[in-house]
Order: C-alpha cells, then structure tokens, then sequence
C-alpha cells in the first residue's frame, strides 16, 4: 500500500466574481495524491490554478468542494492535525517588516504552539543561510534573504509535507542551488515530502521525482519525470518529397507519420529506437524522393505548451 502525504479528491475552488465579473473556476475537480517521502512537481502556466490548490492544502484558502487530506488528516474532520502537518512557503513575500528574522521564526513557532523547548529557530536560520542576520530588521533585508526567511518559517513546526510556491521566480542561481541543496538534504535525511510549483521545465526535471501539470484548473498529466521525459525522446522529421510520395509507404516499427501543407510528410520516432540516416534509408528504399528535410527536435517547453493546449 502507498503511503500519501497528500490526497485530494474532486477539488473545486470558484472565486466569487470581484466588481460585477463571471465568477472564477481555478479548479475544476483535481485528483491527486502525492506519495511520502517523494519531491513532487507541481508544474503549469500562470493562472493555472497551482497557488490556489497549495493555499487550500495550507488551509489558507477555503475550497468551494472536494476532499483534501494531509498525511491522512482530513481537512474538515481534523482541521488542527492537517495543518500542522504541512508547512507553506509562499509565492509572495509577506513579511512582517517589524521582525528580525529570528523573532519571527519565535512568532510563528508560537502560533503553531511549538513549546519552547522544542524550537529550533536559530539551527533553521543556520540552515538557510541567515544565521548572521537574526537579529536584522527584516526591512533591511535583500529580496533572496527575504526568500530563505519564508522557507525558515515553512520549516519552524517541523512539518511532514513541505510546500514551496514558485521558490525561484525571478532568484539568482546562488540562491537557487542554496535553495535546493537544502531541499533536497530535508527530503534525503528526515523524509519530507516535497510539493514544489514552478514554471522552471529545467528545474522540475533536475528536483522531482513526479510531476503534474496543471492547466486551467485541471490536472492535464500526471506521471514520473522519467516517464514525461521520455516523450521528449520524440523527434520529428519533415520531409519534402521530389514528386509524388508512393501511396503506400511502410514506416518501421515505432515510426508515424503525418501528412502536412505543401506535400510535406512528417515522421515522428523516438531517437533512442532509430536514427535520422537510417529512417531516411529505408524511405528512400520504399522509394520515397526526397528534395528538403527539416527535423523538428521538441525540448520540454514544447512539451509542456502542447500538454497545456491540448484542452483549451
Ligand atoms: P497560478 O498559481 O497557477 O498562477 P492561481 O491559483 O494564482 O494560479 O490562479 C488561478 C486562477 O484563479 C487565475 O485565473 C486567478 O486570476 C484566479 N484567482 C486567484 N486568486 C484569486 C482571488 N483571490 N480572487 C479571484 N480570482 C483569483
Ligand atoms: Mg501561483
């Protein structure tokens, strides 16, 4: 039996219309579960829905319908259990400008009623980099700073789900690895599972295990990052034939092809199983003509824009 860290069932959020507009469907009935221990993608262009979902996971955004557990808490049966179990880096920076960082790992620490013997405010500082700012305003801190400070207090009441909302948009790359480093050590040494949203292809496929895409509220694929990455295999040769292409031609096995304007042919395989020279061989022997090639080699923005498409 898998274990979740989280399961969601038929999750629906409807914003109410602001200033007289049609009301919003940000979700529209996710299935999802996320297996322990495991770093997991959550991955979708900009108003996809994915702040949404991970705000109703934080308990900070209340669901119009549907079924969200969290380390097998019940949202709605087990509401204090649930939310202590995960831990919320938002996408927006929103920090009390008043608090040293220290004093507001203390703060949040006390609203999660961590006793105080049990806090670790300092070792987290240490851990994100900001040991020598404890005692700074945090005013006076840099964005980056500001960034490493939210992931602290994520991490403060120790949680067993760790959420982190577009951690990297618009960080610099030091950050960036520090950011990861320290990820990917929590999810090795304590087991933390890992939900991060991005609209980083390349960062998805260098952290996560899994990955969902998510597009106009709904979950458009779901697999393992291996797997997805494996359609990027495919490669796409576009043929312009010298006259008539023969009627019949016989693809090898693994080869499709598709008829395109201009007389064009093209033929999509995976470039593990056969290469260019050898396919345009046996066409040629099947005495296919050929004027012009082009080949068409998809990288994951592809990828990803032609899943994010295909249901509009
Ligand atoms: P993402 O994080 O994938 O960019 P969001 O979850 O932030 O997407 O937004 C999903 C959709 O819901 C968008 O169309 C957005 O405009 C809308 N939305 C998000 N928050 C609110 C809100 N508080 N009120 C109304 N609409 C919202
Ligand atoms: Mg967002």
């Amino acid at each position: 039996m898998v274990d979740y860290a989280i399961e969601i069932e038929g999750l629906q959020k409807t914003y109410a219309a602001a200033g007289g507009g049609a009301p919003k469907h940000a979700l529209k009935g996710v299935d999802l579960q996320i297996p322990a221990g495991s770093i997991f993608g959550l991955l979708g262009p900009n108003g996809a829905g994915k702040s949404t979902m991970i705000n109703i996971l934080a308990g900070l955004v209340n669901k119009t319908s549907g079924k969200v557990k969290i380390r097998g808490w019940d949202q709605d049966v087990n509401p204090r259990q649930s939310r202590a179990a995960i831990g919320v880096m938002p996408q927006e920076l929103n920090l009390d400008p008043f608090f040293t960082p220290f004093e507001a790992l203390e703060v949040q620490a006390g609203l999660y009623a961590v006793p105080k013997q049990e806090r670790r405010s300092m070792e987290i500082l240490d851990m994100v980099g900001l040991a020598d700012k404890a005692n700074a305003y945090a005013r006076s801190l840099s964005g980056g700073m500001r960034r490493r400070l939210l992931l602290a207090k994520a991490l403060v009441h120790n949680p067993q789900v760790l959420v982190l909302d577009e951690p990297t948009a618009g960080v610099d790359i030091e950050l960036r690895q520090m950011l990861w480093t320290n990820v990917r050590r929590l999810n090795e040494e304590t087991g933390l599972t890992v939900i991060l949203t991005t609209h980083y292809l390349e960062e998805a496929q260098e952290m996560c295990d899994e990955i969902a895409i998510i597009n106009h509220g709904e979950v458009v694929i779901r697999d393992s990052t291996n797997a997805l990455l494996n359609r990027l295999d495919g490669k796409t040769l576009v043929i312009y034939p010298h006259g008539d292409a023969p009627a019949t031609l016989p693809l090898p096995e693994g080869v499709t092809m598709e008829r395109r304007p201009n007389d064009a042919l093209a033929f999509t395989y995976n470039r593990s199983q056969i290469g260019t020279g050898a396919l345009m061989e046996e066409l040629r022997a099947h005495g296919l003509h050929i004027r012009d090639v082009a080949t068409e080699e998809p990288d994951l923005e592809d990828v990803f824009l032609d899943l994010t498409k295909s249901r509009d």
